[in-house]
C-alpha cells in the first residue's frame, strides 16, 4: 500500500530489533495490498517499535487500518487482545503500581451506538433509568503513555510491566494544569502552538519530542527548552477538561461535542474517549484483559492528500504578523474541497522553499482544519517586502513577517475591529463589509463605533434603514447581558482566549486586570512565566481602548470567583493533602480517590503546597516534624475524618 524507504535511524531500531531482518522484505510487506496473517502482524510490529522509538513509519490512520485488516482475518489474534507492547526496550522494567489497560477503539458512529446499547444493558440489569445515565468526554491526547505514583515514572509497557523513566522529571518536566505528582496513568504531550512556533523547524513532528524527553542520552537543547517553558508536560487523566453528557444527548449532539473537546486543549489529540461515570455500571461491566468494557475511545479517521500550490498570499493580522496563505488546486478531502491552507509563517515558506510549483502533502483529521504535513516537491519561495494592507517595509521578528505599523494599517485595523464584533456575538450588523466601509471613512477604533449616531452611518452611504439598524445594533449590543469574559476576549490580546479570560476573571474583577503584575498572574494556576509577561504587556496594549469602550456602559455579567465555588463544597475542596502510615479504618488508596472526589489534590510528598499531612499507623516523629516546619497542618487518621464528615 505504501513505499517505505527506511531512513538510518529507523534501520538502527529494526536491527535493535531483530538483527538478522531482511529490510528489503520489510519494505516489499508495507506496498503490498493484500497480507496474511503473519505479513499484518510483522508489518504492525515494526511500525509498532519505530512509533516506540519516535520513528514513526505509518500515520495513527495507517496503523489503525492495519489493525482493522487483521482484525477482519482472525478477531481472537492474540496480537489485538494484548496492549501494544514496547519493543525498544533494552533497559530493565518494573512492575507497575496498578494495571494499565488501553482503550477500545471505534471508528464509526454506529460502533459508538453499539458500545452505547452494552452501556444501556448494563444500567437495565442494575435497575438504573435511562435518565440517570451520564457519560463523561475527554479529548484523546495522541502522546506518550506513561503511569506516574508520585516517585516514579513508568512507560506503560505491556500494561502490567514498564520502564522507569522518572529522569523526564528530573530534566524538569512539569505536570500540565499545575497537577502534583502521583495523579496515576496519563500522556507526556506538547502544546501544539509551541510546537509550531518554536520547534516544526527542527521536528517533523512531536513524536520525535516525546521520544527524547525520556530517552536515556542526553536531551537535545530545543527540547530543553520546551520542557523548562512548560511546553512538553505529563498530562494525568484525571485533570483533562471533559464534558459529562446525557446519555441521550450523545448521540444527537455526537458533531458538536467532538468539535468542542478538539478545541478544548492545546495539544495534539486523535479522538476523544466516552466513558461511562456510574461506579456501579463500572462495576458491573469491569474489564476484558485489555480494554474497560466501560469506556471507549472514538477515533476520528485521517486523510491526506498530495496537492499543489498554485501561489502563496499573504495576509496581514489583527496583531500585524503576516500569515502566508497557499492557495492551492482544489482538493477533496474528508468530504470538503479544500483550495486554500494556512502555513504557519514564513519562515516555513523561506526555509521548506513552498511557493507556486510545489507539492505538498495535506491532513485532515475529522473536522479539523487541514494542515501541511510535508513538503514532497519543493519550488522558489515567494517572500513579500511590502504590507499587502499598507505597503509598510516588513519586519522578521524570529519566524515571522510583520507589518510595524501599528497605528496605521487598515488589515490590523479592520481584523480588530472584526474580532471584537465577532467574538461579542451579539449583533449581526458589523461583519467584514462594514467594517471595511467604516474604515475607510477614518473610523479605527471600537469606541469611535459605539459613538456614531444615524446620520453618520448615512453619510458613509449606508442607506437609511441600514444606518438606523447599525445604530439599534449598537445600542442593543450594549443592553443584552454578556459574559465579562467574552467581553475581555474580544479584544484579542494575545494569549487571552476565552478560556485564559474566564479563568482570570475567576481570581480578579476585569477592571483591576490591568493592574496585575506577571508574579501575580503565575499565582493563578494555568498561567506560567511567558504567558503571564505576555499577557500583561497586551493589557497595557489595550488599557486605553479598553476603558474608553467599558466606560460606554456594557451589561456585563461578572464570572463566579474561584474561592465561591470552593467555600460552597466539601471541607477539603482546594486543599493538598498528603497521606502517610497505615491507616486504620480503610485501605490509603480508598482514602486517596475519597479525598480527590471531595475535590482535595492528594500529593505523595510533602511540599510548602500542602494544606494537610493525614497520619495512620507507625509514622515518625521526624516526618511528623518536617511537615509541620513547612506550615503543614497534620491530622490523625480519625481528626481528617472529622474533617470530611463536617464535624
Ligand atoms: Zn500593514
Amino acid at each position: 500500500m505504501l513505499a517505505v524507504n527506511f531512513t538510518p535511524e529507523q534501520l538502527t531500531v529494526l536491527q535493535q530489533v531483530d538483527a538478522q531482518q531482511n529490510v528489503e522484505q520489510l519494505s516489499a510487506l508495507f506496498a503490498k495490498s493484500a497480507l496474511d496473517e503473519a505479513e499484518l502482524v510483522q508489518v504492525l510490529s515494526t511500525a509498532n517499535a519505530l512509533y516506540r522509538a519516535g520513528l514513526p513509519v505509518l500515520t495513527d490512520a495507517q496503523y489503525d487500518l492495519y489493525i482493522a485488516m487483521l482484525s477482519d482475518i482472525n478477531p481472537q489474534h492474540v496480537y489485538l487482545h494484548t496492549v501494544e507492547p514496547e519493543v525498544l526496550a533494552t533497559a530493565k522494567t518494573v512492575e507497575l503500581p496498578e494495571r494499565m489497560l488501553s482503550t477500545e477503539k471505534a471508528y464509526t458512529l454506529t460502533d459508538i451506538e453499539k458500545w452505547l446499547k452494552r452501556i444501556l444493558k448494563a444500567a437495565q440489569e442494575l435497575n438504573i433509568a435511562k435518565a440517570d445515565i451520564e457519560l463523561r468526554v475527554t479529548p484523546k491526547l495522541d502522546g506518550y503513555a506513561a503511569y506516574d505514583d508520585g516517585k516514579t515514572l513508568y512507560t506503560r509497557g505491556d500494561g502490567y510491566r514498564g520502564q522507569d523513566i522518572s529522569r523526564a522529571f528530573a530534566r524538569g518536566l512539569k505536570v500540565a494544569a499545575k497537577g502534583e505528582r502521583g495523579l496515576g496513568p496519563g500522556e507526556i504531550v506538547i502544546k501544539k502552538s509551541y510546537f509550531d512556533e518554536e520547534l516544526s523547524e527542527f521536528f517533523e513532528n512531536s513524536r520525535n519530542i516525546q521520544a527524547a524527553i525520556i530517552a536515556e542520552k542526553k536531551v537535545d537543547e530545543n527540547v530543553q527548552k520546551a520542557i523548562d517553558d512548560g511546553a512538553c508536560v505529563f498530562y494525568p487523566f484525571a485533570l483533562l477538561v471533559n464534558k459529562t453528557a446525557h446519555y441521550s444527548d450523545i448521540i444527537e449532539h455526537f458533531d458538536d461535542i467532538i468539535a468542542q473537546m478538539w478545541q478544548a486543549v492545546d495539544f495534539d489529540i486523535d479522538g476523544v474517549i466516552l466513558e461511562a461515570t456510574h461506579s456501579e455500571i463500572k462495576a458491573h461491566m469491569g474489564a476484558t484483559r485489555k480494554n474497560h468494557r466501560w469506556q471507549i475511545a472514538y477515533k476520528v479517521n485521517e486523510e491526506s492528500a498530495e496537492v499543489e500550490v498554485v501561489n502563496i498570499i499573504p495576509q496581514t493580522s489583527r496583531t500585524g504578523r503576516i500569515s502566508p496563505v497557499a492557495e492551492l488546486v482544489p482538493t477533496k478531502l474528508s468530504g470538503a474541497t479544500i483550495s486554500r491552507v494556512t502555513v504557519h509563517h514564513y519562515n516555513m515558506v523561506k526555509s521548506k522553499r513552498i511557493g507556486p510549483g510545489a507539492v505538498v502533502q495535506l491532513v485532515r483529521s475529522g473536522l479539523v482544519i487541514p494542515k501541511i504535513e510535508k513538503v514532497i516537491k519543493e519550488a522558489k519561495p515567494q517572500l513579500p517586502e511590502q504590507c499587502p494592507s499598507c505597503n509598510s517595509h516588513l519586519l522578521w521578528e524570529s519566524d515571522h513577517l510583520i507589518c510595524p505599523n501599528k497605528s496605521d494599517c487598515p488589515a490590523q485595523t479592520e481584523n480588530t475591529l472584526i474580532h471584537f464584533f465577532k467574538t461579542l456575538g451579539n449583533n449581526d450588523g458589523f461583519g467584514p463589509k462594514v467594517i471595511e466601509k467604516l474604515s475607510h471613512y477614518g473610523i479605527k477604533h471600537i469606541h469611535e463605533i459605539y459613538q456614531l449616531q444615524v446620520h453618520q452611518f448615512a453619510s458613509f452611504g449606508f442607506g437609511d434603514k441600514t444606518a438606523q439598524n447599525l445604530f439599534d445594533q449598537l445600542k442593543a449590543s450594549r443592553e443584552i447581558e454578556i459574559e465579562d469574559w467574552r467581553f475581555l476576549s474580544a479584544f484579542g490580546v494575545s494569549r487571552l482566549g476565552a478560556g485564559n479570560c474566564e479563568n482570570l476573571l475567576q481570581h480578579h474583577s476585569i477592571t483591576a486586570l490591568f493592574d496585575l503584575t506577571a508574579a501575580e498572574l503565575v499565582k493563578i494556576d494555568g498561567f506560567a512565566q511567558l504567558s503571564a509577561e505576555a499577557i500583561v504587556e497586551g493589557l497595557a496594549n489595550i488599557k486605553a481602548e479598553f476603558f474608553k469602550v467599558y466606560q460606554l456602559g456594557f451589561n456585563l455579567a461578572a464570572t463566579p470567583k474561584a474561592s465561591a465555588q470552593v467555600e460552597s463544597s466539601s471541607p477539603i475542596a482546594g486543599t493538598v493533602i498528603v497521606f502517610t502510615g497505615a491507616m486504620q479504618q480503610g485501605s490509603r488508596g480508598d482514602m486517596e480517590k475519597q479525598a480527590k472526589s471531595l475535590g482535595a489534590k492528594v500529593a505523595k510528598s510533602v511540599t510548602g503546597k500542602t494544606t494537610y499531612l493525614v497520619t495512620g499507623e507507625k509514622v515518625g516523629e521526624t516526618k511528623i516534624k518536617a511537615a509541620e516546619d513547612k506550615g503543614v497542618s497534620v491530622l490523625t487518621e480519625q481528626a481528617y475524618l472529622d474533617l470530611i464528615a463536617g464535624d
